[in-house]
This record gives structure tokens, sequence and C-alpha cells, in this order.
């Protein structure tokens, strides 16, 4: 990946609202979990890859991805952000974006192909849920990547209770070599999981 005196940049077209530095645009890791998983843990490997992205919102991390990856499928369900989506994906020629809930993969499983990098960012109470359901998309060895948001699992239980929980959910199906890494720093009260299939 491109990086610049500290800085994490992209190569693709420029698009309104991006920052600048050496006439490329600025990943801002507080802006995207992505982005501050590659400033905190190290980069995930997401050039040449075909990714499943679910939680797309108006697509602005996956526009990033989209400068270094083969093909994104992105995955989002509410109206207002798909439509920005949608008209994202028209002026790129490799994001695929998907209208529908994540929690029902078998609805999208004709359009997506099997994917290198599964990665999430679903505020949900469900969210390692909705993850292991879309599992049967990601090649084996291929990388697993959740950002979880603690807060939207409930307030009853203890940050370190939850993850635990989350990690055993997701070694129970099937998902190896895992690490947990607090991203904190640039978005509050989350962490990402990231193992591999
Ligand atoms: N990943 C985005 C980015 O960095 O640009 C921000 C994602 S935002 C935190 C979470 C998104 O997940 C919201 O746009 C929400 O509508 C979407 N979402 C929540 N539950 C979903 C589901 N079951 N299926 C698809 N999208 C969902």
């Amino acid at each position: 990946m491109i990086w610049k005196d500290g800085r994490l940049l992209s190569s693709g077209k420029i698009l309104p609202g991006d920052r600048i530095y050496h006439g490329m645009r600025i990943w801002d890791p507080a802006h995207s979990k992505v982005a501050a998983l590659c400033h905190i843990h190290g980069e995930p490997p997401v050039k040449d890859a075909c990714i499943l992205y679910l939680g797309a919102a108006s697509g602005s991390t996956v526009s990033f991805l989209s400068d270094y990856a083969e093909i994104v499928y992105a995955v989002e369900f509410s109206p207002r952000p798909a439509r920005d989506l949608i008209r994202l994906a028209h002026e790129r020629t490799n994001i695929i974006p998907i209208f529908e809930d994540a929690r029902h993969p078998e609805r999208y499983l004709p359009l997506v192909e099997m994917v290198d990098v599964l990665i999430q960012d679903i505020a949900q109470r469900d969210q390692a849920d909705i993850a292991i359901r879309n599992l049967p998309f990601l090649k084996p060895g291929g990388h697993f990547i959740l950002f979880l948001k603690l807060l939207s699992m409930g307030i009853e239980k203890k940050k370190e209770e939850l993850t635990a929980e989350v990690l055993m959910q997701i070694k129970t199906a099937g998902i190896v070599d895992v690490k947990v890494i607090n991203i904190d720093k640039y978005h509050s009260g989350h962490v990402a999981i990231w193992g591999s299939h």
C-alpha cells in the first residue's frame, strides 16, 4: 500500500471531500476503520484481492478499498446510503453494490464469488452472527476482519466478556490465528478481530 510521511494514500480517482497529499487521496484512520487497522496494526492483504464488505454505508471505505482491490462486493441495507453507494459504483468498474440485509447471504449468493478477504463493519447486536453467516463466501486461508462495536452488543456486559464471547463464536465457526486489535485511538469503543479461515 502507498505510505508517504506517515499518511496512508491511495491513487484512485479523487472524490468530492477527499483530502489530497502529493496528488493522492488520504485514507484517514479517523474516518475509516480499515485505515485505522493499517495504522495501528498492519495492512490487510487487500491489494488485488476479491473482497466482500458488509456494512458499506455510502461507500467511503469501499472507495479506498476499490483503489487497491480487484473487486469489492459491497453490501448495505439502508436505502439512503445504498443510493450513494450505487452512484459510486457507476463511476468505478470494480465495485458491485448489493442492496440487501447481510443477515440473509442466501439472497446474494448468485452475485458473489469466493473472496480472499471478508470485512464487516456493522454495528448491530448480532454482528458476530452476521459475519459467521457470510463465511461460506470466504476462501480457505482467506482473511476475516470483523470490526466490533462493543456498545452495540448491550451495556449489561463488560467489554472483555463480550469480546471473549465473540472470539468463542468465531473460533467455533472455523476462524483460526485470531488477533484482537484495539482501534479505540481512532474509533471509540471498537476492536478489530482479524483471523483466517
Ligand atoms: N463501513 C462504512 C465506512 O467505513 O464507510 C461505515 C459503516 S456504518 C458503521 C454501518 C453500516 O452498516 C450502516 O450503513 C448500516 O446501515 C449498515 N448495516 C447495519 N446492519 C446491516 C445489515 N444487517 N445488512 C446490511 N447493512 C447493514
